[in-house]
């Protein structure tokens, strides 16, 4: 099991087969080895508080520099929406596969 594997969204089991099929849909099954990523109805719960602490992780250095710059309150929020269009895509996929990669971990 390789870091590069959780960053390139492959599956935990075989580091072969993909994860994703879109942009927010995944495969039920590895098309390489069959693992099933979706264990049980839920499962991917626990990664939304994954993908809570990768926001935080690049948001609150933001609007700390920010007002450390003394931006206005408007401009800090359009920076943020922004930024946001563009990372919850990102997010949302390397929370899960961060998530399936810690329970694969823990599992075995
Ligand atoms: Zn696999």
């Amino acid at each position: 099991m390789s870091f590069s594997s959780m960053m390139t969204l492959k599956c935990p089991q075989c580091e072969e087969g993909k994860m994703f099929k879109g942009v927010f849909k995944m495969y039920e099954h590895c098309p390489n080895c069959g693992m099933k990523y979706e264990k049980e109805q839920g499962y991917f719960t626990a990664a939304i508080f994954v993908g809570n602490f990768l926001y935080g992780l690049v948001v609150a250095p933001t609007i700390l520099i920010m007002s450390a710059i003394e931006s206005p309150i408007w401009k800090i929020a359009l920076v943020l929406g922004g930024f946001s269009l563009v990372t919850v895509p990102l997010i949302f996929r390397y929370a899960r596969s961060i998530w399936l990669y810690i329970d694969h971990i823990t599992d075995s």
